[in-house]
């Protein structure tokens, strides 16, 4: 490949709840194919924190891309096997006086959303554990009720410019950085090896584009590298709402129960954008050569699958 273009590194960052359906394949194609348009590696990273992570469906994910024809670079790694990383990074915030404990529940949450709160977004943390009395902490304490830890923000403005959405402002919130069973939140963990694993360039679905001001936000505080990011269209079922079980076969092996190969599967995802089948070209190492982002559909891929 031509040496002239800059070098990025992408990765793959799926939670492993399940097995992937063709949206999660379509978007890990493209982050595939960003990072090997620029000669970059690509990692993967099983983001498997959550409860319902399950160590069965790391080797079905796995399994599924390589079907689909893409390699990646170095062993998976598992967040579960990192937690010392992201709790030192939660320390370095909490030394840096920029933490709080809260004891709200979902539905306490809610509550206090329904009320107006000004120009934060919509999900935005209203404050309410920000500035508890000392009475009303240790009864909180007392209580035996274990809190999740936040960020104390300014809501401060975060501007960026995505690659393929344009240009994006979003507002700080005091968002969770630890949850109440202890383990580290997402928004975290997510900047902690974005960083630890050199990546350039994140590619991910555009359902994460709100969060990501939050990130570049904590990326600047922890003095962690700001990758540049690019969110692309989700892929959608018959109606319009984002795919589901209930869309019938969205998985690669429903698909295979169907009678289609893994290669009508990776050509059905180069036809949905707009790139050249394994047919015209003979490999799919040879695609990376033909993507131009600026080229990508705009919209998401509405799929029929009967
Ligand atoms: N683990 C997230 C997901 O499965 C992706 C996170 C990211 O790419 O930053 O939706």
């Amino acid at each position: 490949m031509a040496s002239s273009l800059r070098e990025a590194n992408g990765r793959w960052a799926p939670s492993p709840t399940g097995h992937l359906h063709l949206g999660n394949l379509r978007t890990a194609l493209l982050a595939w194919l960003f990072a090997r348009s620029q000669n970059g590696n690509f990692f993967w990273r099983f983001e498997d924190l959550g409860d319902a992570s399950k160590p069965t469906f790391c080797n079905s994910q796995l399994n599924d891309i390589a079907l689909i024809g893409m390699d990646w670079d170095n062993e998976p790694i598992k967040q579960s096997d990192r937690l010392d990383y992201y709790l030192d990074a939660l320390n370095d915030l909490k030394r840096q006086g920029l933490t709080y404990r809260c004891w709200c529940s979902r539905r306490e949450i809610r509550e206090a959303l329904e009320a107006p709160h000004g120009l934060l977004p919509e999900d935005a943390y209203p404050g309410t554990c920000r500035h508890l009395s000392q009475k009303k902490i240790k009864e909180y304490v007392n209580s035996g009720r274990a809190p999740s830890v936040r960020l104390a923000s300014n809501h401060e403005q975060v501007d960026f410019l995505d690659r393929q959405t344009g240009r994006y402002v979003g507002t700080v919130d005091d968002f969770v950085l630890q949850r109440s069973d202890g383990m580290p939140a997402y928004n975290l963990t997510v900047i902690v090896d974005d960083h630890l694993q050199n990546i350039q360039e994140v590619v991910r679905g555009n359902d994460l584009l709100s969060s990501t001001p939050r990130q570049i936000f904590l990326c600047s505080l922890l003095g962690l590298n700001q990758p540049r990011y690019a969110h692309v269209p989700l892929v959608l079922g018959p109606s319009s709402k984002r795919l589901a079980k209930r869309d019938g076969a969205i998985t690669l092996s429903d698909q295979m129960n169907l009678g289609l190969k893994p290669l009508d599967i990776t050509n059905m995802l180069l036809e949905s954008l707009n790139l050249p089948t394994i047919e015209q070209i003979s490999d799919l190492y040879y695609i990376p050569k033909e993507f131009r982002s600026q080229d990508l559909p705009k919209d998401p891929w509405i799929m029929n699958l009967g």
